[in-house]
């Protein structure tokens, strides 16, 4: 196994599934999808394209038709990508495609049918098969996760409580790239506890969805499993490898139709498919190669993917089709994905020694326990030959291996002598007839006492002996915990059916190779014997180049309409975007405060880890506990703030109630009318100045009368002291 940075491409296999019986019943027309197994070509028809246009051809490194089994897309095209995983690469493998299509199929298939069993279960039983014929120096840990990306959020599928969870964090280290926080993992021992974790993984998929089909058609779902193997290397010491598997199962490729929603509905709209148009940009700028920025930062599946696409990891990507000419838009969008796909480099390297493999932690926990069990365990012995009269030296570690069942019988034996001789002895005291009731009582007590300690010891040791062996049954020992049922001849011809299908990969790859020489060495051996036949021959190829031209011409026109058509969308969806911004700017402009606003404004920060604006919080981290705890005081000390109106009332020299309480008064002041006689020249003069309570009055009785209707306002209006001067001069005895 190379450890060299050398690069190597994505892998890209596509698969056709059959029509299904709605699509048969729709006509005669058939599949528009051909494939030329041994070639590795895909061949699409345009079902709208008048007959003489030439079919699309796209080459990939494998291509499963529609009579093709689940066992040989994995022995073919995962395989080896396992293989890879379990010598410490880091792998991908991702089904790309319409909804519809079978990329569930292809990941998962059906798990009881042997035969109809995905890439997920195979590549269990792969990956423990491998395990249980190792050999006996290899240790394992095998551990996994399962989570989903809906609507741009992260959920763990093994959270017990995953449906009120809140959407976990990416984070990024330096040694394991980006990870996702707080993820539940699984330490699987068998088949059957990793295949327990897919099944709660997949219930939690569905309890959380409202339709099942919708949700799952919009959400991507990853399960990622990291295998871990020490291995003593040639230096003596344990060196441990770290393999980490993503078998990613994506939402559907196909556009959404978002005309005419608003509001929430548009924001879904927006985030549903922007995992996916994120990650064709990222192969689109990867597979171009000129481009020095790749926007992986654009959404959390390419974050993901970092590895997997441009990073260290190999990858394989299963791109599915269906034969319905009715989706030849898609097909063929999914094609040409694919084929780009086809040019990202990867330089997958292995991980050897990272500082966070679990597998050395576990390692050291488990020699600790060990060292505690036979310390115990040796000093019982050591007790016991005390208590036998034997002079015991303990002679170095030499025979420490085949002594320790010995020590582990006479620690056992001791304990139990023990007790036999503390029963004895407490027999003895009780027929002693010299000794007094009390001293009697006492030395019983005693020997109770030694026995509980002694007990006490034992259970100790018994659960440090449980968890020792949970510890040590985690992992996996090459060759031992996982019993390998399968007979020799089975094994055979497990291995005859893995050496077809690298001898048939193989050969596409040979018959690719020699399709491309032909091509441009055909001139090199032609020799013409007459001009006549070079004519001809110059015609024939000159035809050929000339249909190539058309078909190219045709695929530029193609991808032309395609960017103009998803430029439109673009442009429709911020539109739509635009118009929903000034709609809220309206309301903002028009109903909220300016200095609410500003204010709000001021403790706005964005977040661009999480991609969200955050507010500050209003007291500085630190201090906000012993701050909050004190109660606000009150500006000029009074126990508690008080209202304005309180604090003129006591300063007046108002009712002692007023001294510390935030109270008001809110009766009318009834004061009888007046019955000054009216002056009429004054009395325009006095309308005019109709608002101005404090306004120097020329008829007093006028003024008192307005404030007969004014009152109620001037004297709620706690905070105003003008209105509360006019107040108590128009009812000096009110607040008596
Ligand atoms: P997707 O996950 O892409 O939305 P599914 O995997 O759910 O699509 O497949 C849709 C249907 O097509 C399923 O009923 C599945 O059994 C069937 N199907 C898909 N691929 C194949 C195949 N290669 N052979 C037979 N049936 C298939
Ligand atoms: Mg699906």
């Amino acid at each position: 196994m190379s450890k060299s940075k050398s690069s190597e491409s994505v892998k890209v296999v596509v698969r056709c599934r059959p029509l299904n019986r709605r699509e048969e019943s729709n006509g005669p027309a058939g599949g528009i999808v051909q494939m030329d197994l041994r070639l590795g070509q895909v061949i699409l028809r345009n079902p709208r394209a008048p007959a003489s246009e030439p079919q699309k051809t796209f080459t990939f490194d494998a291509v499963y038709d529609a009579n093709s089994k689940q066992r040989d897309l994995y022995d073919e095209s995962v395989r080896p990508l396992i293989d890879s995983v379990l010598a410490g690469f880091n792998g991908t493998i991702f089904a790309y495609g319409q909804t519809g299509t079978g990329k569930t199929y292809t990941m998962q298939g059906a798990w009881l049918d042997p035969e109809k069993r995905g890439v997920i279960p195979n590549a269990f039983d792969h990956i423990f098969t491998h395990i249980s014929r190792s050999q006996s120096d290899k240790q394992y840990l095998v551990r996994a996760s399962y989570l989903e990306i809906y609507r741009e959020e992260i959920r763990d599928l093994l959270d017990p409580n995953h449906a009120n969870a809140r959407a976990l964090e990416l984070r990024e280290s330096p040694d394991t790239g980006v990870y996702v926080r707080d993820l539940t993992s699984c330490v699987c021992k068998s088949i059957k506890e990793i295949e327990e974790v897919m099944n709660v993984g997949n219930q939690a998929r569905a309890v959380g969805a409202t339709d099942m089909n919708e949700h799952s058609s919009r959400s991507h779902a990853l399960f990622l499993i990291t295998v871990e193997c020490s291995q003593p290397g040639p230096d003596g010491r344990k060196h441990i490898r770290v393999g980490r598997l993503n078998l990613v199962d994506l939402a559907g490729s196909e556009r959404q139709a978002k005309t005419g929603v608003q509001g929430e509905r548009l924001k879904e709209a927006a985030k549903i498919n922007l995992s996916l148009s994120a990650l064709g940009n990222v192969i689109s700028a990867l597979a171009d190669g000129r481009s020095g920025h790749v926007p992986y930062r654009d959404s959390k599946l390419t974050r993901l993917l970092q590895d997997s696409l441009g990073g260290n990891a190999k990858t394989v990507m299963v791109a599915t089709l269906g034969p319905a000419p009715q989706h030849y838009d898609e097909t063929i969008t999914t094609l040409r994905y694919a084929s780009r796909a086809k040019n990202i480099q990867n330089q997958p390297k292995v991980n050897e020694d990272p500082k966070d493999a679990l597998l050395r932690e576990f390692q050291r926990e488990i020699a600790r326990l060990r060292a505690q069990l036979n310390h115990r365990k040796w000093r019982s012995k050591q007790k016991k030959e005390q208590v036998e009269g034997e002079v015991w030296e303990r002679d170095g570690e030499t025979e420490e291996e085949e002594e320790e069942e010995e020590v582990e019988k006479e620690a056992e034996d001791y304990v139990r002598l023990e007790e036999q001789r503390l029963e004895r002895e407490k027999e003895a005291i009780r027929e002693d007839r010299f000794l007094l009731a009390e001293e009697k009582q006492r030395l019983l007590g005693e020997k109770e006492r030694m026995m509980g300690d002694l007990r006490k010891e034992q259970e100790a040791t018994e659960q440090l002996t449980a968890k020792y062996k949970a510890m040590e049954s985690k992992l996996l020992v090459g060759g031992k915990n996982i019993m390998d049922h399968t007979n020799e001849q089975q094994k055979m011809l497990e291995m005859k059916r893995q050496e077809i299908a690298e001898q048939t990969r193989r050969e596409r790859e040979m018959q690719q190779q020699m399709l491309v020489q032909d091509e441009e060495t055909v001139e090199l051996r032609e020799t013409f014997t007459s001009l006549q036949q070079e004519v001809e021959a110059k015609t024939k190829k000159l035809k050929k180049l000339y249909a190539k031209l058309q078909c190219i011409k045709a695929e530029i026109q193609d991808v032309n309409d395609e960017h103009v058509r998803s430029r439109q969308e673009l442009e429709q969806t911020q539109n739509e975007l635009t118009r929903e911004l000034k709609f809220k700017y309206l309301i903002i402009e028009n109903f909220i405060p300016p200095e609410e606003k500003n204010k709000i404004m001021n403790r706005l920060t964005f977040d661009p880890e999480e991609d969200q604006w955050k507010f500050q919080p209003l007291v500085p981290g630190e201090s906000k506990s012993s701050r909050m705890k004190k109660r606000p005081a009150s500006a000029v000390g009074y126990k508690r703030p008080i209202s304005q109106y309180a604090r003129v009332a006591i300063a007046m020299g108002a009712h002692s109630r007023y001294r510390a309480e935030n109270i008001m008064f809110l009766e009318l002041d009834m004061t009888p009318p007046s019955t000054a006689s009216l002056d009429r020249s004054t009395e325009a003069a006095s309308n005019q100045s109709h608002s101005a309570a404090n306004s120097p009055s020329k008829d007093r009785g006028v003024r008192k009368s307005r404030s007969w209707y004014q009152p109620r306002k001037s004297i709620t209006s706690s905070s105003s002291n003008i209105s509360l001067a006019a107040c108590h001069t128009a009812t000096p005895t009110a607040a008596q």
